[in-house]
């Protein structure tokens, strides 16, 4: 893949990924009140610790990851393996473009965490069947 077009698609989902950071943040808002009186009476350093733990979520990974992966784009070591050092396959960078890993040791390192993995699928899963109950209303 050219580097040119990468760039545009890792840039594309940087700008969804921002987005749906800043819908997400109008929530957050809410939770963050409640646990700001939790916190008040720690130390400015654990404070802002404590904060930190608060605004990670999801979308706020991701969005490392693609400046990751923009990073490694410069550096010319995008799409290679960070664990075996092999090329990573362009059908999966077309899906992930900010993949670090090849197939095999994405797997390999998800078989490590797999009770954490499997629990997020069941959660997806029955979300997924849910949202088809209400569309057959
Ligand atoms: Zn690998």
């Amino acid at each position: 893949m050219k580097k040119s077009i990468v760039k545009e698609m890792l840039l594309k989902l940087r700008e969804e990924t921002l987005r749906s950071i800043g819908e997400n943040m109008k929530m957050e808002i809410g939770h963050l009140q409640e646990a700001i009186s939790d916190i008040y009476d720690l130390a400015d350093d654990e404070r802002e610790r404590q904060f930190s733990i608060l605004l990670r979520d999801r979308d706020r990974e991701k969005l490392e990851q693609i400046d990751d992966a923009l990073e490694r784009l410069e550096e010319g070591t995008y799409g290679i393996c960070e664990e075996c050092g092999q090329k990573i396959s362009e059908g999966r960078l077309k899906i992930r473009p900010f993949a670090r890993y090849c197939v095999p040791c994405k797997s390999k390192i998800e078989k490590n965490d797999q009770y954490l993995h499997r629990q997020e699928e069941g959660i997806r899963y029955r979300s997924m069947i849910r949202d088809t109950d209400n569309g057959e209303e």
